[in-house]
């Protein structure tokens, strides 16, 4: 078998260059600065969310794997006009709204084993590092402030706008205008350019009790401006990976580039990390197709996080998942050879998981990851290996383990196998009474009593010195 270094070698697509480029950290300290832009809170995050989130957390799992210094930054947008509105409908101050709601994000991402950020800044938390940003643009030309109070990017002072999602100004001032080339009505503000955005919003009645006080007068913060200021607070000018669903890429990605860039006038991210979109049976997520899907939906349905994460994590970042109901039960039976293979090789907490130095075993499910987190790939490799029934030593068990934690499927993998190990006596005792049967060539008799214990939510299966039982 060949052999995979441990360090160094990971590579993600760059879409606009076209090629795989190796992560690297920037920073003479060496630590990997990642920006992920968080969740509105709202509502319940729903599937699609965690998909972009889940390929995050894999993502820097296997970089703290292969010997990165990680630091890990996701933001959670606590004020917008959906989370004001849904305050006030909620007759509920802004903070008492967003908190609740923020704690079901932890909740779930907790649930479905994503690692917690190691800074999770809100953006009402930073509205003073917002305005400082924003002063810093109107001194030096690119932002304007508007008759009403109101504060504006101005892209034309930009010249590399357009660069992270190759979209031309020209097509977005045609999208901008009607066949007759006329603006169209809803771009009627006071901006200079219509793709302007704003940086700070003056205050309007249907804001209610949310405002900050500015240089510019009452308002709030846009929506871009956050992430720019918050990654800067706490990673510095320069992120090395920043990631988030590829609906973000225009125009948000394009406006922290362009706030970011010319308040510090350094380059801002080196690697894009945009995860493509999730369908429900083939259709887009919507309220009005009633598709959209809570971890909750599943767990009521009786698939557990586990589940839920494996399927969300088992199609490529670059590629539309489409998430159905097959997908579910596939990602349940994977699951369940997983734990089969788990148990039978004894493996169990006390197993200590050590760093990897060299790849003699589930090389290729590591290189898969390497080159461009090509987690499908990952999770075929890794039953080749084991459905050879390879001679199991601790190295084996070693690379397994780690492959595991990467995916984020080691902890509830070794939760399910103590459950495993909790048999209760009435599964116990009808497994011994079929062992008795079957000694006794009474085939029939052990048929009714498999069935039996399958109907009680177990499987058994025979092995060379008796039999392995397990949860369905
Ligand atoms: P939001 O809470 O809407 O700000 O979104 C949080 C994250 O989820 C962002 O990175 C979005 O790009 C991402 N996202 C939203 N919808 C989907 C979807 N259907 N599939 C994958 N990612 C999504
Ligand atoms: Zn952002």
């Amino acid at each position: 078998m060949g052999k995979t270094s441990s360090r160094g070698v990971i590579f993600l697509y760059n879409l606009r260059r076209h090629v795989l480029e190796e992560i690297q950290a920037s920073q003479p300290d060496q630590v990997l600065r990642i920006y992920c832009c968080g969740p509105t809170v709202y509502n319940l995050a729903h599937i699609g969310n965690f998909r972009t989130f889940l390929l995050q957390d894999v993502l820097r799992r296997l970089l703290l794997t292969s010997g990165y210094k990680v630091k890990f930054v996701r933001n959670i947008t606590d004020v917008d006009d959906k989370t004001i509105r849904g305050s006030q409908q909620a007759g509920v101050s802004l903070n008492n709204f967003t908190q609740h709601w923020v704690d079901c994000f932890h909740r779930d991402s907790k649930e479905l084993n994503i690692l917690a950020p190691d800074v999770e800044p809100r953006a009402t938390g930073h509205i003073a590092e917002q305005i400082a940003m924003i002063q810093r643009l109107v001194d030096k030309g690119h932002a304007y402030t508007t008759v009403d109070g109101s504060v504006y990017f101005r892209i034309a002072s930009f010249p590399d706008y357009g660069k992270v999602s190759g979209i031309a100004l020209a097509q977005l001032e045609s999208q901008a205008t009607n066949s007759a080339g006329q603006r169209n009505q809803s771009d009627e503000y006071s901006r200079d350019h219509v793709c302007d955005f704003a940086l700070w919003k003056a205050y309007k009645p249907e804001d209610g009790d949310v405002f900050w006080e500015s240089p510019w007068g009452r308002g709030r913060p846009g929506w871009h401006i956050e992430c720019s200021a918050m990654a800067q607070k706490y990673l510095g000018p320069t992120i090395d990976i920043h990631g988030g669903g590829i609906d973000l890429c225009f125009p948000h990605h394009e406006n922290e580039v362009a706030q970011s860039e010319c308040a510090t006038k350094e380059p801002f991210v080196r690697h894009w990390f945009h995860s493509v979109h999730l369908l429900i049976e083939g259709q887009k997520m919507s309220k009005s197709l009633g598709n959209i899907y809570t971890l909750k939906d599943f767990s009521e349905k009786g698939y557990d996080a586990a589940t839920v994460r494996y399927a969300l994590i088992s199609a490529h970042y670059r590629q539309t998942l489409n998430f159905t109901q097959a997908s579910l039960e596939a990602a349940q039976s994977a699951l369940k050879k997983l734990r089969a293979h788990v148990t039978a090789m004894g493996i169990s907490r006390a197993v200590e998981r050590r760093p990897v130095s060299e790849w003699h075993f589930f090389n290729k499910a590591m290189e898969a990851l390497q080159q461009d987190l090509n987690t499908p790939k990952c999770l075929g490799e890794l039953f080749t290996v084991l459905n050879q029934r390879p001679t199991i030593q601790a190295d084996f068990i070693n690379e397994l383990l780690t492959i595991l934690w990467i995916l984020g499927l080691y902890e509830p993998l070794l939760e399910q196998q103590e459950r495993v190990q909790e048999i209760p006596p009435e599964i116990a005792a009808l497994a011994e009474e079929r062992k008795r049967a079957k000694a006794q060539k009474q085939y029939a008799e052990a048929d009714r009593l498999r069935a039996q214990i399958n109907a009680k939510g177990w499987s058994i299966t025979d092995q060379k010195d008796g039999y392995q039982l397990m949860p369905n």
